[in-house]
């Protein structure tokens, strides 16, 4: 398997691209907006002294398309409005755009200059390739982290099922039930060794009383999840049926492994408390079954989404079969006779988690 697996989103602005298939992501932004606007009035009050002037927002996993810029802008307008009605001079703002340097920042830097529009706030923009696991920006530079749909991503698959060659979707659905508890305590570790790197990181990065919104694609807590999560289990059963019509190669399809964890809330705030340099000023948790129906209520939505979400990593494993691809899934789509796609979907085991945090 490749060292580096390819998890950024699908370029451009065509149907497939993400630009096109990210609503259900929108709707999860929208929601983190009162929560950003929040951190930015604390930020701007005058009793706050932590800004001198001026202010550094950056978005980590910002993609491409209309999202990209979407949770600046809502910081930015929120710093435009709370000075406006207090009468008070708006600090410069810099704003920095992350995500992996295979993302399309074509696209992202053309968009850029539209923040620069309105002459006050003052507003300065630059992009920081990389990878959130990494160091991305200087000690103490930071004021506030956005990150939105993008820490489910792990930095790789998990350890415990590569290096022992375990398949995180065995065909033989005896074996993956069997498999199934294991296979979800790999991903967990993998995400709680990833988050943790995550909050020390931004923890150098942010300044003192610095601030994080967050939100990720979770698992409720209350479903004992005996399925597989819902997209990467999906793509496996599309692949293990291209399988079985000699499209792809059974051993290929049995090192495939989507970097993807779901975590729940408590994990969640359990790593938060164990890693320390933050502590949380609120927590939300969001059903996304009715973004969902959405995202899943056409072939041509189901098979887009997916498309958007997927096919860098597919094309990376597998090589050229996306036509074949696109061909199974609507297959998967149609032949729902069990009714297991439109019954996932009722009870979506997924849950939307939104975190706001301050450096202590
Ligand atoms: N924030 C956008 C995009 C979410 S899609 C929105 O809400 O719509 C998830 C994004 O996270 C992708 O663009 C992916 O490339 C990025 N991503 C995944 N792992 C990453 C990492 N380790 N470092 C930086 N970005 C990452």
């Amino acid at each position: 398997m490749a060292s580096k697996q390819a998890v950024h989103m699908k370029h451009g602005q065509g149907e497939t691209s993400y630009a096109r298939n990210s609503s259900f992501q929108k709707a999860e932004q929208n929601r983190m907006k009162p929560l950003i606007e929040e951190v930015i009035t604390d930020l701007c009050s005058s009793t706050s002294t932590l800004l001198h002037g001026k202010i550094v927002i950056a978005d980590l996993g910002c993609s491409s398309g209309p999202n990209a810029l979407a949770l600046v802008s809502t910081a930015i307008n929120a710093i435009h409005n709370h000075c406006l009605q207090l009468q008070q001079p708006p600090p410069e703002i810099f704003v920095l755009l992350n995500d992996l340097p295979d993302t399309d920042f074509n696209t992202v830097v053309k968009s850029l200059v539209t923040l620069r529009q309105s002459k006050n706030p003052v507003v300065v923009t630059g992009v920081a390739p990389g990878s959130f696991y990494e160091r991305l920006f200087t000690s103490n530079s930071l004021h506030v982290v956005c990150a939105s749909n993008s820490l489910q991503w792990l930095s790789k698959a998990p350890e415990d099922l590569t290096r022992n060659r375990i398949p995180a979707f065995d065909i033989d659905e005896h074996a993956r039930r069997e498999m199934l508890p294991m296979v979800r305590e790999a991903y967990e570790k993998q995400f709680r060794k990833d988050f943790k790197l995550f909050l020390e990181l931004r923890a150098k990065e942010l300044v003192s009383g610095g601030r994080m919104v967050i939100s990720l694609v979770g698992t409720r807590s209350d479903v004992i999840a005996s399925k597989f999560s819902l997209f990467p289990g999906i793509v496996a059963q599309i692949l293990s049926v291209m399988v079985a019509e000699g499209v792809i190669d059974k051993a290929k399809f049995d090192s495939f492994y989507v970097p993807l964890h779901g975590p729940s809330i408590e994990e969640v705030r359990e790593i938060i408390k164990e890693e320390g340099s933050f502590f949380i000023k609120e927590m939300r948790v969001h059903d996304p079954t009715a973004e969902m129906n959405i995202a899943l209520s056409s072939p041509s939505k189901f098979v887009n989404n997916l498309i958007a979400l997927f096919e860098p990593i597919i094309v990376q494993h597998f090589g050229e079969v996306m036509d074949e691809f696109v061909r199974a899934a609507e297959l998967h789509w149609s032949l729902d006779v069990d009714g297991s796609l439109r019954e996932e979907r009722v009870r979506t085991s997924r849950a939307m988690l939104v975190v706001s945090l301050a450096k202590a």
